[in-house]
């Protein structure tokens, strides 16, 4: 019966009928004393209409109290609601039940703004790094409709967004960049430019349907920058060691066939062009031995893969090593799968360039590996002067050593990468030498 009721009336009427239930006992002994005393009919009726009238209008104004911020409430909520931040709640206090939920709402008002207001700041520094970047920035609906471009995209295309969005992947012409591989780099032409783009492709969600992100950047000129930075490289170190070989037998050639003119022939000659003849002969294996290495680095063939326990490859090399006591930390007992000649050849190599390093000071050098993320990480550290300049390092040819060939470390990095994996080399953090890193996956 009380929920029916309870349904049938409004907040408001419920509190207008509470407040007139209230009033309705001292209501009625009044007017029945009232009306049973000895009063005149005139007092009576009189004394009537204002009890009446008292009681009816406080209980219309409990309802308006508890209404009326009610209302003021909703009012506020439905502006926030509406973007509308610059309201306040009045009456908001702590000590107050009503105050309590206006201070809470003036807070949820404040906190929307500062959200709108930082979300606002985001997109604009979004749009603006959006157009300020170079690369081209696509994003295409479900149905491969675009449905946002950046001043890139606008260039790469020939035409301004207001002709573009909408029309779909395949009438612009760039479907073919949203299958296959990410990233990859491919040779396109577009309408307003062409040359080698690395594509990138990502989903993101919006409106809970799946959207394709596209990106596409420019490389051509970086690996032109590359490559010619790679030929002025090897042009130089090339350079300087066929000239290291040519100087000397150039000027040896040139005094002997002077010693050859001389018209009174110095008694020795023999023993000149023999030695003269020597050296030539020794500078020009030299620069045989140099264009075989040469040959051997730009020929390196794809590597075998077997299985091979680290360990045992290790230590094997670490016997080898006859110069110095070399160290083996302990490691997790793990396998590669991994060419073992070509692996051999790497840590000869790396280890034999520790030992020089740290023969030159009386260090000491150790090696040790690890397994972590699918990969195996084999460190070799030595205590020896370390890296001053790691620019050249792995450039073929660079060496600092009076009968180096610069190869080892260009070769082991090439036998790394054909490995899938990673070769470092820097002077170590802690303590003084260098430290030679290997990555390879597991
Ligand atoms: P090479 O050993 O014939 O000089 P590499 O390519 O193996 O050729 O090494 C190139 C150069 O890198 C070396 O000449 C040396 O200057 C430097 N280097 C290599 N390993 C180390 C190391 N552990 N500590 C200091 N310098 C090193």
């Amino acid at each position: 019966m009380t929920r029916r009721w309870r349904r049938a009336l409004t907040h408001e009427g419920r509190i207008l009928a509470m407040a007139l239930v209230a009033g309705l006992p001292g209501t009625l002994v009044a007017l029945a004393l009232l009306w049973v005393g000895d009063y005149t009919t005139r007092l009576q009726w009189t004394l009537t209409c204002v009890i009446l009238l008292f009681w009816a209008s406080f209980s219309f104004a409990v309802r308006e109290a508890v209404a009326h911020p009610l209302r003021a409430l909703s009012n506020f909520l439905a502006a926030l609601r509406e973007g509308d931040y610059s309201m306040r709640a009045r009456g908001a206090r702590s000590d107050d039940a009503l105050g309590l939920a206006m201070l809470e709402v003036n807070a949820l008002g404040k906190t929307l703004r500062e959200q709108r207001l930082g979300a606002l700041e985001a997109t604009v520094l979004l749009r603006r790094v959006m157009a300020e970047i170079d690369a081209a920035v696509f994003a295409f609906d479900a149905e491969r409709r675009l449905r946002l471009v950046n001043r890139g995209g606008e260039r790469l295309l020939g035409q301004p967004a207001e002709r573009l969005l909408g029309r779909t992947a395949s009438a612009l012409g760039i479907s073919g960049c949203l299958e296959g591989d990410s990233p990859r780099t491919l040779d396109v032409e577009f309408p307003g430019a062409s040359g080698r783009w690395e594509i990138r492709l990502s989903e993101f969600r919006q409106g809970g349907l799946p959207h394709q992100l596209l990106v596409l950047i420019d490389v051509s000129k970086t690996l032109r920058d590359h490559e010619r930075q790679a030929w002025q490289r090897l042009v130089r170190v090339l350079g300087h060691e066929i000239n290291n070989s040519l100087a000397p037998i150039q000027s040896l050639a040139g005094s002997l066939q002077s010693l050859l003119l001389r018209e009174a022939r110095p008694a020795d000659l023999e023993d000149d062009l023999r030695q003269g003849l020597a050296v030539i002969a020794g500078r020009a294996e030299a620069l045989g031995r140099f264009m075989t290495s040469y040959a051997r680095l730009a020929r390196l063939p794809r590597p075998r893969l077997e299985p091979l326990a680290v360990e045992h490859w290790v230590r094997r090399l670490v016997e080898l090593e006859t110069r110095l006591d070399v160290e083996v930390l302990p490691g997790p007992p793990v396998q590669v799968r991994a060419d073992g000649d070509q692996l051999e050849q790497l840590l000869i190599n790396v280890l034999g360039n520790a030992v020089d390093a740290a023969l030159e000071t009386g260090g000491g050098v150790r090696v040790g590996w690890s397994a972590a993320d699918g990969h195996l990480e084999l460190r070799i550290e030595d205590d020896g002067p370390g890296i001053s300049d790691t620019a050249n390092l792995f450039v073929p040819f660079f060496t600092t050593k009076a009968s180096g060939s610069g190869i080892g470390l260009a070769l082991s990095r090439q036998i790394a990468e054909a490995h899938g994996g990673t070769l470092t080399l820097e002077s170590r953090r802690a303590g003084r030498g260098a430290e030679a890193k290997l990555r390879l996956p597991l």
